[in-house]
């Protein structure tokens, strides 16, 4: 079986910032003017306000395990060949949680509130994917 291309991200237009700033191993984020709330995922406008006066800002990076599970096995996609690998929800020493894999360490050592740091894996020439590993 062959193993299929892994997928790339589909980038609305106010998001693009957010996939830039990756390409150059920037993580970060959008904060709302009006009320100073930080927000991820990038949106159109601010989930606290509704204001659309967001600006981009450098997240440090850093932050840790909220949650995670261990995929050891899944139906023939294209990350079959990854597994075991750790799927995680972690939040932003900001605030803001995101979706990611937790890599570069053994899947099974991850705990919740483990300290992490963010690195980038180049997918493709166009994507950088931000991803974290234990600090
Ligand atoms: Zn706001």
């Amino acid at each position: 079986m062959t193993q299929r291309p892994k997928p790339v991200p589909v980038v609305n237009p106010w998001a693009r910032p957010f996939w830039d700033a990756a390409m150059e191993d920037r993580l970060t984020f959008q904060k709302c003017k009006d009320c100073g709330a930080n927000i991820f995922y990038p949106r159109i406008a601010c989930t606290e306000c509704f204001s659309d006066n967001l600006d981009w800002v450098n997240a440090s990076g850093k932050g840790t395990i909220y949650s995670y599970t261990v995929v050891e096995n899944n139906s023939p996609t294209a990350f079959l060949g990854d597994c075991p690998y750790v799927v995680a929800i972690v939040r932003l020493d900001e605030g803001p949680q995101m979706l990611t894999n937790i890599i570069n360490c053994d899947p099974y050592s991850i705990q919740c509130d483990m300290p992490v740091k963010v690195v980038f894996e180049q997918l493709n020439e166009e994507f950088k994917l931000p991803k974290f590993q234990p600090i």
